[in-house]
Formats: C-alpha cells, sequence, structure tokens
C-alpha cells in the first residue's frame, strides 16, 4: 500500500497544508489543497471562506467539535513547537486540555479563552512534555481572574508514587511559596487542584461524562506503566488522544469509528541522533522501541481506519517531515495532518477542515463572565513584621494621586490601605 504522492506537486501541497494553512477539506480522499478561499467579487468584499482561523471570532455549532494543536513538540525547548498540548472544544460550549506540555499554553491563551473556561485537564502521562505547562495555566489563570480550582484528570501508576495524585500533591508543594502567598494576596480557591485518579489499566473506560461529553481511557505502552490514550465523544462524534505509546491492542481496539484520531509519531532514528543530539544506540529505541516510527503510525491508521489522521510529536520542518511523511506513507494512504502548533480541526458529521490558526504573539488573557472574589481575609499575612517595617513612605506617597484617581473611577474608597500603613510607618 505504498503511497504514490512522492512528487514535487505533492511535497509542495503538503508543505502548503502544513505552514500556510491552506483550507482543506477532508472527507473520502485524502487532502486536497486549495489555494484561498471563495471569490472577491467587488474592491470593497471580503474573501468568503475563511482558510485560516481567527481565534475567538467563529461560534461552534452545537453538533460540531473543534480541536486546537497547542503542543506538537518534543521535551527540548522549542520557540515555534511547544510539548504536547492539544484544547478540544465542544457544541456545548465545553472545553478540555488534553495534555498541557511544557510551553504551551503561550499558545493556549492565544485562543482568547477566558481562563474562567479552561478548567479541565486530562493527562496522558506524567512525562514532563506533556504536564510541563500546569504551573501556567494554574498560576496565569488565578493571576487572570479564573474563580474556580483547576480539575485534573490523569492516570493511577504502578504504586502510589507513580500517579496522578501523587505528582499534582506534590506539584502544589513544588510550588508551595507561590500558592501561599497568591492564597494570600489574590484569593485561595483558584489555587486548588481537584485530582480524579483513574486506573491506567482500565479499558475504555468512562472517566468524565457530564453535559453531553463522555471521555475514556484505555492503557497505552510507553515507558512504565501509567500512559493512557483517551476518547472524547460528543453529539455522535468521537475524537481520539493518544499519548506517548507503542503500536497496542487496546489502541487498535478502542480508537475504531472515530471521526479525528490524533497519535504520535516519532522522528526517524537517524534525526534523532543527527538533529536532536541523542547517541545512536539511543536513537532508534527512542523512535521505535518505546514511541511509535512512522511506518508503525501507518499501520495503526490503516487498521483503526479514522475520517481522519493527526500526527504529531516530531520538530516539524523541512528536514523532517518529508521522510516522515514518507514513512507513514508506506503504510497509510488516507487523510493525514502533519500537525504544528496552532494547526486547527473543525469537526462535524459532513466534513473535517484543516486550517492554521492565525494567533497573535501578543494575546493577553480574555476577560470572562466569573468575578474573582476579594482575599480572604482570614489568611495570615506571609510578610513578617521585620520585612514589613523596611517599606519606605516617600516611595508610596509618590503614586498617592494616581491612585486617588484610579479609586475613584473605580468607587474603591472602601479599601484603601494607605491611611493605616502610613500611620504605621509614621509611627517607627
Ligand atoms: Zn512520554
Ligand atoms: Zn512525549
Amino acid at each position: 500500500m505504498r503511497h504514490i504522492r512522492k512528487n514535487f506537486s505533492a511535497r509542495l501541497a503538503v508543505a502548503a497544508g502544513m505552514l500556510i494553512g491552506a483550507f482543506v477539506t477532508l472527507d473520502s480522499i485524502a487532502p486536497t489543497v486549495h489555494a484561498a478561499g471563495g471569490q472577491v467579487t467587488d474592491p470593497t468584499g471580503i474573501a468568503p471562506d475563511r482558510y485560516v482561523y481567527y481565534p475567538g471570532t467563529e461560534a461552534l455549532a452545537k453538533d460540531e467539535i473543534r480541536v486546537v494543536a497547542c503542543g506538537t513538540g518534543m521535551p527540548s525547548s522549542r520557540h515555534g513547537q511547544a510539548a504536547s498540548c492539544w484544547l478540544i472544544e465542544t457544541g456545548n460550549g465545553d472545553k478540555f486540555l488534553f495534555d498541557i506540555g511544557t510551553g504551551s499554553m503561550a499558545n493556549v491563551v492565544a485562543m482568547m479563552i477566558p481562563y474562567q473556561y479552561l478548567d479541565k485537564v486530562f493527562l496522558s502521562h506524567l512525562h514532563t512534555d506533556h504536564m510541563g505547562d500546569i504551573d501556567a495555566l494554574w498560576a496565569g489563570g488565578w493571576t487572570a481572574g479564573r474563580p474556580n480550582a483547576l480539575r485534573v484528570w490523569g492516570p493511577s501508576g504502578a504504586t502510589p508514587e507513580m500517579g496522578t495524585r501523587y505528582a499534582m500533591e506534590h506539584f502544589l508543594k513544588f510550588v508551595n511559596w507561590d500558592k501561599v502567598t497568591r492564597s494570600y494576596k489574590i484569593t485561595p480557591v483558584p489555587g486548588q487542584i481537584e485530582i480524579n485518579e483513574f486506573d491506567y489499566k482500565g479499558e475504555n473506560i468512562v472517566i468524565y461524562d457530564e453535559d453531553g461529553v463522555t471521555i475514556r481511557s484505555w492503557p497505552a505502552i510507553h515507558a512504565g506503566d501509567g500512559p493512557v490514550s483517551f476518547s472524547l465523544e460528543y453529539a455522535g462524534l468521537k475524537i481520539v488522544f493518544g499519548g506517548d505509546t507503542v503500536p497496542n491492542k487496546w489502541f487498535n481496539k478502542y480508537a475504531k469509528n472515530a471521526d479525528l484520531v490524533i497519535h504520535e509519531a516519532m522522528m526517524m532514528p537517524e534525526q534523532w541522533r543527527d538533529l536532536y543530539g541523542q547517541p545512536a544506540q539511543l536513537a532508534w529505541r527512542a523512535c521505535c522501541e518505546f514511541h511509535t516510527s512512522p511506518q508503525s503510525f501507518g499501520k495503526i491508521m490503516s487498521t483503526v481506519k479514522p475520517r481522519h489522521a493527526v500526527v504529531y510529536h516530531f520538530f516539524n520542518e523541512e528536514a523532517t517531515r518529508y521522510p516522515i511523511y514518507e514513512g507513514i506513507r508506506e503504510t497509510y494512504d488516507g487523510p493525514l495532518s502533519m500537525s504544528t502548533d496552532l494547526m486547527v480541526w473543525n469537526v462535524t458529521k459532513d466534513k473535517i477542515t484543516e486550517r492554521m490558526a492565525a494567533a497573535t504573539d501578543d494575546a493577553w488573557a480574555v476577560k470572562g463572565t466569573a468575578i474573582q472574589p476579594p482575599p480572604d481575609k482570614g489568611i495570615p499575612n506571609p510578610i513578617s513584621a521585620y520585612i514589613d517595617s523596611g517599606r519606605w513612605v516617600e516611595g508610596f506617597q509618590a503614586q498617592d494621586e494616581m491612585l486617588d484617581k484610579y479609586m475613584k473611577e473605580n468607587n474603591l474608597q472602601d479599601q484603601d490601605w494607605r491611611p493605616a500603613m502610613y500611620e504605621q510607618l509614621k509611627a517607627k
């Protein structure tokens, strides 16, 4: 089943699909790349079909799912590609983060979704390239108005110390200074994490079932017991997200009949060796013994036969993508996205489209409807009297005029901390 599109135009089409974000309709045949959308019929007209996704501008239909690649890369950081993170939005308004790998939160924030809705995280396993930016979500949302606690789902391990509960409880210990000080200065609840650990051995077990969205888990085989893969079902659609794994029987069984199937494939052994800096003995194992090679990825997709396949977990560039693409095409000739960060798929019963998000590098957190409560007065001040005594009253007074104006505008008179502080400082 060797794929025949190895000529220049096929390569150009693949590059266009990956880099320019051309609008692609992906049913029944391998992707056909269209250069642009529709026809502009007068000089003041607008292009009728969008072939890029502008974050924050498109409402989903009730029976639609949007998937955004917020991280498709590797444990070694790269400016252009964060580590594994997949945002799945369902037509009922729910948002789910599958993995939150190192560096991925900058892409998540660029989707212009208020933090109050970004409170559900599903971890495929506990390698840092799949959970390393949990700190950025946790503290970023806390400082930018999220009033609710985070909810994290993740697998157990062979022992309690290898499970998600242990990881999250010890994450909160790692960030203890941050947690104590923000709990005092801001408000405590957003610093809490609701931990939902489930059995990594569970086969197709339901781990989430709310508001018409069902998420299931089954085991993966990677570097130790614990990793899993997930499916999300909504409105008769099924998205599968494979965490790091080698080809395994569970994936073949439970990823069947999915609309969009996301699965890792690694760089070729020589790419690990020559580009990623690995010794030769590690390079071929990393590719092909505890991860999935392009050829094996293709074989998996030919077996589960998704409407559309998405491959990730390799640095995607000129030097890597063609050998990886051709490796996949040795064993799979169906619809395929060679994913990179900010690639977006809209999934309905009728069609699946692939586009690139046109996101700003300078995104701010977008304000939601929720209002964070004021500080909890019962929490002790983490600043001692000794450190507090070093405040310089004239330094504070320099901002009085500006603050008076701001407080008046915002009707904050009853929260003025200055008189008491100035009195205290002057008494010294
Ligand atoms: Zn891993
Ligand atoms: Zn990984």
